[in-house]
């Protein structure tokens, strides 16, 4: 008889963690992801302002998973399932397959929401994967690099305006460490320009940075951003972007265009597209933010074998974190092993324990929100560190973690600045050869043929 087989889709906190947590079972894994690696998206942040390389928290997953026999990695993406036939779909390169699976987790995370303006994208990029980071940090560098060039004072103030619209935690990290590079780590590098004199706007609809965090650390946090130099606009709402500005409209209606050459979207989040296939296949209702409505035990629409967790689960008072997805991919494994075992289920309500929130705002600043207790400043910052390094899988990607942040800490240096074209025109290009261009990625192709390809499509799609 053929071992049970699980279908796992990603290999983010909630895929890795389901596949792992089922190590001992006697089942056939399979892990489909669309990446070849398991991302650590708090670091994110670093990796686009300089701190970190993009090789160090991105560990592959076929490496994490190696000594782990019942699991197989694929890299593809799902596209489609098919509940009554057990069937997932999925495209590897351009071959469609379909694999049969007895169970299924669903764990694809999410993807940035531009509240229905999904044109800002183009100007500003959102903070979700190691390509969005690589281009923002291309973006950012190369926002000073042509400020330098330029004799006009105008486009020079542009240009040495950074805008990031979100205030949650990326925002606040990243408005913060975009001050401290231009304060710090770019002091004395340029001769035209004084990088220093860089304006960072954070803007948010809300009245203070980081509201779910409350009013006593959102108003350190205000306080703390403000010290380093950070405008902080609250209860404005972006009704514009263009390549050039930010156009804001704030509580009493007033607009205002502000010229900005970079800026960085870290607001909302949007289910991903195979949230729509499963709605359309099982019924299951979405969320507004395009998330699916799973049961108290994370099954979806009454079907026993089929689960969705982590980010694109929907589930009340169960925040889009890292200890939601990893939690929730520890209730299905039990679940799972409970039925094979042909014993009763632990749990039939997946219950949230809350670990505490934290968040960096500069160097040796951090604010945590832990039960009872909230800190702020050095012990908050110190709290932080410790807890991102525990969390970050794999001992090559901690050491090296944290062999970059004692460079950066005792020298103000960040050794990862290299940029190239690739990254900065990369996604833009990408976009315009077309809707299909996942279809050019064909294995064994030469990039030759690659290119060919993608301009016959284009011609097509003209
Ligand atoms: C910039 C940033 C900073 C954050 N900071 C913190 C923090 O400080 N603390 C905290 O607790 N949380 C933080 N989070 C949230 C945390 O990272 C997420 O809650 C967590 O990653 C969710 O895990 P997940 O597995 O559900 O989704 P993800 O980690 O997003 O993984 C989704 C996986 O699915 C794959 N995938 C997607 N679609 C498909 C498809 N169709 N086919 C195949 N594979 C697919 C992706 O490649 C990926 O492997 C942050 C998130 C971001 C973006």
């Amino acid at each position: 008889m053929s071992r049970h087989r699980i279908v796992i889709v990603g290999s983010g906190f909630a895929g890795l963690f389901a596949a792992q947590n089922l190590a001992r079972e006697d089942v056939e894994i399979l892990l489909i992801a669309n990446t070849t690696h398991h991302l650590f998206q708090p670091l994110l942040y670093q990796v686009a302002t300089g701190v970190l390389s993009e090789g160090v928290i991105p560990p592959a997953t076929r490496e994490i998973l190696k000594r782990q026999k019942n699991v197989k990695v694929l890299l593809g993406t799902v596209e489609d399932i098919d509940p009554d036939q057990q069937l997932v779909f999925w495209r590897s390169y351009d071959e469609r397959r379909a694999t049969r699976y007895d169970t299924l987790i669903v764990a694809a995370g999410v993807g940035q929401s531009y509240f229905g303006n999904d044109e800002f994208a183009t100007f500003a990029p959102g903070m979700k994967t190691i390509d969005d980071a690589l281009e923002l940090r291309a973006r950012i560098f190369g926002a000073f690099e042509q400020a330098e060039v330029s004799d006009d004072p105008e486009r020079i103030r542009q240009l040495l305006t950074f805008v990031v619209v979100g205030a949650g935690p990326t925002g606040v990290e990243m408005a913060g460490q975009i001050r401290e590079l231009s304060s710090r780590t770019l002091k004395g590098e340029f001769r035209n320009i004084d990088p220093a004199q860089a304006r960072v706007l954070l803007i948010d609809g809300a009245s203070q940075p980081l509201p779910t965090f409350g009013e006593e650390l959102g108003g350190t946090t205000l306080k703390a951003l403000t010290d380093l130099g950070v405008e902080f606009r609250g209860r404005t709402f972006v009704t514009d972007i263009s390549s050039d500005t930010v156009t804001v409209r704030d509580k009493d209606g007033n607009v205002e265009e502000i010229p900005s050459a970079c800026k960085v979207w870290a607001a909302g989040v949007q289910g991903p597209a195979i949230s729509e296939a499963i709605a359309a296949r099982t019924g299951v209702e979405l969320d507004r933010a395009g998330r699916v409505m799973v049961a108290p035990n994370l099954t979806v629409a009454g079907i026993d074998n089929l689960y969705v967790i982590g980010d694109m689960m929907s589930v009340e008072g169960v925040p889009g974190v890292a200890q939601g997805a990893i939690q929730s991919a520890k209730f299905v494994a039990n679940r799972i092993k409970d039925k094979l075992a042909g014993r009763p289920v632990r749990s039939e309500v997946f219950e949230y324990h809350d670990k505490g929130s934290m968040a960096t705002i500069a160097r040796s600043k951090a604010v945590a929100n832990v039960g009872p207790l909230k800190l702020a400043g050095f012990p908050a910052w110190l709290a932080w560190s410790f807890l991102h390094i525990l969390y970050i899988t794999g001992f090559k990607s901690r050491v090296s973690t944290l062999f970059h942040w004692m460079v950066s800490f005792a020298s103000n240096a960040r050794g990862e600045r290299t940029t190239t074209n690739q990254q900065l025109v990369g996604r833009l290009a990408l976009d315009k050869l077309g809707s299909r261009v996942s279809t050019l990625l064909v294995k064994g192709a030469s990039p030759e043929e690659v290119l060919e390809r993608a301009m016959r499509l284009r011609d097509d799609e003209d």
